[in-house]
């Protein structure tokens, strides 16, 4: 697109310039699609018959991540957070277009960026179809579409009363390492290097995501928060069960997964990672209890590991209960960009 003030500047302000730039490192051939980039629209062929599943996330430097992170894992991240709201809907990616301000075209930072988008692309299988390009202040938006039978979705508005509440793998990682960037706790090594990775290199679960489909009642992708998230879960079932009121549940504290980074830190600290975190990109799904052997074989097809954390319940209200049984009080919000809008968290929120 064209900018307004073009008359006041010259056309492309990128030394490398705009098209040479695209070509250079976004327009890859296109395999399983009939048209990418370079005209006008993209063409995609979903499966006969299938609903198209899209997403779309924004990323800003400043905000989701720090101006200091290395630009391959930013590629990575940016693709990873929209993949994972397909999985949560237990689509199948198909293809997915990048919407890219940067301030200069720099020929490295934009090769590593390339390199960590293209990995996890090939890596699921999916082709960048196009998108847009402009001089800026560091901006990306990735657009994701996928696939997924009709009727088949796993959507937020499936929990009821009794069902399970599961979360996959390891949550609370990235706001670890938040904490020790921030300096408001100190890591070890190796734990700040778990940290580290989890933050930037999230591994979107579309493969359980898929294999869920007909098992779970609900899911959502952790990217705010588990309490938080849950609470959206909570809203969106309680709405759609109409007469039977709100909904709330319950979660076991000792129950959560803990990764060994976790290990040796205060109940506090590591229930505020666990509980408040944010960025984990971790399924959060329900299935009623006559579903546990289906869970956890969706969990073994896909590698992945499941934990039953809690229960729904008759609402209102989520409770965290220790192992005996008594209730936990902490105050775990989620993440929201505008009620926290004069402090900012890089990398801490999507
Ligand atoms: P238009 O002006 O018609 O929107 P553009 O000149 O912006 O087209 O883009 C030219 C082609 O390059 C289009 O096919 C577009 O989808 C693609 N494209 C632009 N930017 C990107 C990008 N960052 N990644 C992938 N494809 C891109
Ligand atoms: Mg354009």
């Amino acid at each position: 697109m064209a900018s307004f003030d073009d008359a006041a500047r010259p056309r492309c302000p990128m030394p490398l310039g705009e098209f040479d730039l695209i070509r250079r490192h976004f327009d890859r051939p296109v395999r399983r699609q009939p048209l990418g980039v370079g005209d006008d629209c993209a063409l995609l062929a979903p499966s006969p018959g299938q609903h198209l599943a899209v997403s779309t996330d924004l990323l800003v430097e400043g905000r989701h991540f720090l101006p200091t992170v290395a630009p391959q894992a930013l590629g990575h991240k940016a693709l990873a957070v929209n993949l994972s709201d397909l999985a949560a809907c237990g689509a199948e990616p198909m293809a997915y277009t990048l919407s890219l301000a940067l301030p200069r075209a720099d020929e490295a930072w934009l090769a590593s960026f390339a390199s960590g988008l293209h990995a996890l692309a090939d890596a699921h299988g999916i082709e960048l179809v196009g998108g847009d390009t402009t001089a800026g202040p560091l901006t990306i938006g990735i657009t994701v579409m996928g696939q997924v039978p009709p009727g088949q979705a796993l959507l937020r508005s499936g929990a009821r009363p009794g069902h399970v509440i599961w979360v996959s793998g390891w949550p609370g990682r990235a706001r670890l390492w938040l904490d020790a960037v921030r300096g408001t706790l100190r890591l070890e090594g190796a734990s700040f290097e778990a940290g580290r990775l989890a933050m930037e290199y999230p591994q979107p679960r579309v493969g359980l995501g898929r294999a869920l489909r007909g098992v779970a009642s609900s899911a959502i992708d952790l990217s705010d928060g588990l309490l938080g998230d849950l609470g959206h879960v909570l809203q969106r079932s309680g709405a759609a069960s109409g007469s039977s009121g709100p909904l709330g549940a319950r979660i076991d504290a000792h129950r959560l997964p803990r990764h060994p980074a976790l290990s040796g830190l205060p109940e506090e600290v590591v229930l505020a990672c666990l509980l408040a975190g944010g960025d984990d990109y971790e399924l959060l799904f329900t299935a009623p209890p006559s579903q546990d052997a289906a869970v956890l074989e969706a969990a073994r097809q896909a590698d992945v590991a499941v934990h039953p954390i809690g229960q729904i319940v008759e609402g209102p209200g989520v409770e965290v209960r220790d192992a005996a049984g008594r209730r936990i009080d902490g105050r775990w919000a989620g993440f929201d960009h505008f009620q926290v809008a004069s402090s900012a968290v890089p990398g801490g929120a999507s």
